[in-house]
């Protein structure tokens, strides 16, 4: 039996990690779909982003409660898993609390504190679950916001419900084990590690049950607890929980621009400075590439990388003036957006071969041209996001598509680009009348 039960924790992880490396593979592949960016200047100042943003989540703590609740499931959730490696250990040779000998009196204080921590993760959970789905917070809402309607809200609520399943099946391991340990049943009267400060709330129910039925609900608990773990990070890596890796990648190689400044094409770039004089035109002109994008292989790894990472909490969408005036224009969705098409594009490879190809693209048939022209470019989006991630710089690529390759600007910009073109001002003025306001001074 104990090997048979070896064999299976075997079968389990074997499969499990095959499946999550396969996925994770294919993640990198679509990411690297995005043109090269080099990210990797001021290490320092990176690495320094990354622990306080993504580690010590500085900008949850934006909004205090939600941001304590937040650290309390990330904290809680990582270190108790610190108390796998001990399930995974007696899975694959069959031992029982392996730690607790080596460890002696201490392995009762971390398991309290493994706990105690599980306690602060359900009453989160629970938190979270009642924003949601009572309180209805208007921008995590799918009857405010039509992108977290279906899926997201499902995968949303799923996620927490199955952190609470998967804490609660910790403590009712702990509190039968406890009750087997004092009954002296079979090798858990070997171990004794005494009660524990959340489990033993359960004990009085346990004291109830036979010894079969507590036998029973202790290995059910172990094996729920463990495959639930292999069957959650996997999962995670379809949904919008995959933040809880990307987001230390993703804030390392943040952009460290100041907030505002645009992203220029240099070849463009050149090419005004040649027309004002201030450079001499080379004897072969650079190939100028696509202006803007077109669809995802047009955008930066970085960019791609960001899609990812959106964990669809809307604090972009709640801060941006166009969303708030009504316009059909969410920060939100162009990540989620940009997201859906590349998992468009690693569908088709999955079932067409890497060579697939559609006649879509994610400017048009993803992200229409009215959500582009509401955009302000004000930064609030950039400003608001807790991971640092930038929809604007999405925005205004596609947007540099639309005018630049397909002369898709409405009336009043291009008037504004002639303008600019002719009179350097977006006003209809002629440059010679600049200073008219000057003249009535000292008259
Ligand atoms: S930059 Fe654009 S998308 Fe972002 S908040 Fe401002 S208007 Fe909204
Ligand atoms: S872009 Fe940032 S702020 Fe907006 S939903 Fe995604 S994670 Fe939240």
């Amino acid at each position: 039996m104990a090997y048979l039960q070896q064999i299976l924790f075997l079968i389990a992880l074997s499969t499990a990690g095959y499946l999550i490396y396969r996925r994770i593979t294919l993640i990198k592949k679509t990411i690297q779909l995005g043109r090269s960016e080099n990210r990797t200047d001021n290490p320092s100042l990176r690495l320094k982003t990354m622990i306080l943003i993504a580690f010590g989540q500085k900008k949850m703590f934006d909004k205090p409660i939600v941001g304590l609740l937040h650290f309390l499931v990330y904290a809680g959730f990582i270190l108790i898993n610190i108390e796998v490696l001990e399930i995974l250990i007696d899975g694959l040779f069959g031992t029982h609390r392996v730690f607790a000998p080596i460890m002696g009196g201490f392995y009762g204080v971390v398991i309290n504190f493994f706990e105690l921590l599980a306690l602060g993760v359900i009453v989160a959970c629970l938190v979270f679950l009642v924003r949601r789905n009572i309180l209805k917070i208007k921008r995590l809402s799918p009857a405010a916001h039509a992108e977290m309607k279906g899926w997201p809200a499902i995968d949303a609520n799923s996620i927490l419900v199955i952190e609470i399943a998967l804490m609660m099946a910790f403590l009712k391991m702990n509190a039968a084990d406890y009750v087997l340990q004092t009954r002296g049943v079979g090798h858990f009267a070997e171990v004794q590690t005494g009660s524990f400060l959340i489990s033993s709330w359960l004990v009085p129910l346990m004291n109830s049950y036979s010894d079969t039925v507590l036998l029973f609900t202790e290995r059910l608990s172990w094996w729920f607890h463990i495959l639930g773990i292999m069957a959650f990070a996997l999962y995670v890596t379809y949904s919008k929980h995959l933040h809880i890796a990307l987001a230390f990648p993703n804030t390392y190689f943040a952009d460290l621009k100041p907030r505002g400044e645009m992203t220029n094409m240099p070849a463009v770039t050149k090419e005004v400075k040649i027309m004002l004089g201030m450079e001499q035109p080379d004897a072969t002109p650079a190939e100028v590439g696509r202006f803007g994008a077109k669809d995802v292989k047009d955008l930066s790894w970085k960019n791609l990388m960001d899609a990812y990472s959106c964990t669809e909490c809307g604090r972009c969408t709640s801060q941006c003036p166009a969303n708030q005036t009504g316009k059909l224009l969410s920060p939100r969705k162009i990540m989620m957006s940009t997201r859906d098409r590349l998992e468009d594009i690693q569908k088709g490879w999955l079932t067409n071969g890497n060579d697939f190809t559609d006649d879509k693209n994610l400017n048009g048939d993803y992200i229409t041209e009215e959500e582009l022209l509401a955009c302000t470019t004000c930064n609030a989006c950039v400003e608001a996001c807790p991971i640092l991630i930038n929809p604007l710089d999405i925005i205004l690529q596609l947007r540099r598509y639309n005018v630049m390759e397909e002369s898709k600007a409405p009336q009043s910009w291009n008037m504004m680009f002639q303008n600019l073109e002719t009179n350097m001002a977006p006003w209809k003025f002629s440059p010679d009348d600049r200073f008219n306001w000057s003249k009535d001074i000292n008259s």
